[in-house]
This record gives C-alpha cells, sequence and structure tokens, in this order.
C-alpha cells in the first residue's frame, strides 16, 4: 500500500501543477501500468495568500497553513507538503503541530546538493527567499553550506518575474535571458551550482539553460513526496521536521 502525500498547493497553482504530475509521473515509473500516487491537494487562493505575505502577516499565514495541513491529516493524509519555498518561512509552526512527518523543502534540496558535493548554490527566489533569514540560515545552520545572494537589483527583477509572469502562466524569453545573465554573474561571484528556490522558476530555467548545475526545488520536493509514499525517504530528511 503505497502512503497517502498531503499537498497544500496553489501558491501558486501554476508549479503545484507540476508537482502532481512530477510525483505521479515518478510513480507510474517505478510502479508500471496504471499506478498512480494516492494524493491529497488542498489548493488555496492565492491572492489571499499573496495579500498576508504584503502585509507581513505571517501569524495569519501559519494558523491558516497550520489549519489546512491539520484538515488533510484529518482526511487521511500520511505526510504534508507545502507546495511553495516561500511559505517554509512558516514551516516550524506548521510542522510542530503535526502528528505525521513534514518534508521540508530546504531540507530535500539541501541534501540533493551535498549529496553532489556542492557547497556554494545560487538562491533563486523570491525576495522572502533571497532576503529573510529562514532560508540562507537553514542551509548554512543545517547544512553547512554557503549560499550566494543575488545582488539588489537581480532579487528585485527576479522577484517581478515570479510574481508578474511566472505565477501567472506567462513565460518570456526576454526574463529567462536577464535570468540565464544572473546566474552567470553568480559563478563569477564563486557560486558553484544554482537552487531555484521557487517552484515557478523551473517553468523558465531548465539545466539546458544554465552554465551551472540546477536544482530545482519543486522537482526536488515532489520526487521525495514520491519516495515518502513508497517508503523510500531517507528518515534524514523527515525527521528533521517532523513535529513528534
Ligand atoms: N512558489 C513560489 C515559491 O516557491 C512563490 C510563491 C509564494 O510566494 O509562495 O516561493
Amino acid at each position: 500500500m503505497q502512503r497517502t502525500i498531503g499537498l497544500i498547493g496553489g501558491m501558486s497553482w501554476e508549479s503545484t501543477a507540476i508537482y502532481y504530475k512530477e510525483i505521479n509521473e515518478i510513480v507510474r515509473q517505478r510502479r508500471g501500468g496504471l499506478a498512480s500516487a494516492d494524493i491529497l491537494l488542498r489548493s488555496v487562493d492565492f491572492n489571499y495568500i499573496v495579500t498576508l505575505q504584503n502585509a507581513g502577516d505571517w501569524t495569519q499565514a501559519a494558523a491558516y497553513l497550520a489549519g489546512i495541513a491539520r484538515q488533510l491529516v484529518d482526511a487521511g493524509a500520511n505526510c504534508i507538503l507545502i507546495c511553495t519555498n516561500t511559505m517554509h518561512v512558516i514551516a516550524d509552526i506548521v510542522a510542530a503541530e503535526l502528528s505525521v512527518p513534514f518534508i521540508h523543502i530546504i531540507d530535500v534540496t539541501a541534501a540533493a546538493l551535498l549529496a553532489a558535493s556542492y557547497k556554494r548554490p545560487l538562491l533563486l527566489g523570491t525576495r522572502y527567499t533571497m532576503e529573510q533569514p529562514f532560508y540562507g540560515d537553514r542551509l548554512r545552520q543545517r547544512f553547512g553550506l554557503s549560499p550566494v545572494i543575488p545582488a539588489e537589483d537581480e532579487r528585485s527583477r527576479i522577484n517581478d518575474v515570479i510574481f508578474d509572469e511566472l505565477c501567472r502562466g506567462a513565460l518570456s524569453d526576454l526574463s529567462r535571458h536577464e535570468v540565464v545573465d544572473i546566474i552567470a554573474h553568480g559563478r563569477t561571484r564563486g557560486a558553484d551550482a544554482v537552487i531555484l528556490g521557487c517552484t515557478e522558476i523551473g517553468l523558465l530555467i531548465g539545466p539546458q539553460h544554465s552554465e551551472l548545475p540546477v536544482f530545482d526545488s519543486a522537482r526536488l520536493h515532489a520526487r521525495a513526496a514520491a519516495d515518502f509514499a513508497e517508503g523510500k525517504l531517507s528518515l534524514g530528511v523527515v525527521s528533521r521536521s517532523s513535529g513528534r
């Protein structure tokens, strides 16, 4: 029997669709035939989340997502994932309330970097992800990584691309070139890999565009969910974040 995966998505739904497809594809590849994943998905109204982000109301955001996580567990979820990097700013609060494992996107991504022996990843994501301590500090303190943060003008541009384009389903060649240039600049500053630390960036940038190895947080997180469903996820990644 597979375990049931609980996804909190919709932030934005453009990237939650990647999770849904990726998890199911992995399960089908592994199990063959008509096999598919056992998933409970709660997809929220992203407008509401962005209102809370803009207001800096992380307390309300944490209460809201923790409530949804509990509902998913009550409905039968055996693990919980929040399908966005940014909202991991309140992940510890959500995880602490759960009786099932919480699969943390930063831990999964960091574990993949370490397994491939990279140490100085360029961190691409929203302003919250690139500027607030929850992401960089976790990479540094728990995993010994030394993230490279884009310059101010680069952070501003990436944030606009995420919210004004990717979360609205718009892909632009111009923006892709700009992000490719930001990666090239990161390399000159000593970066040895790139974290696509926003679940939508993989829609724009793939390994073929980047002169540095790419670690796509959405795909790594989705793979970890599929691994968990089959009892194959290394316990380190789960136990670090599970509340009980
Ligand atoms: N999905 C994005 C992320 O991974 C941004 C959306 C959000 O602000 O939650 O950070």
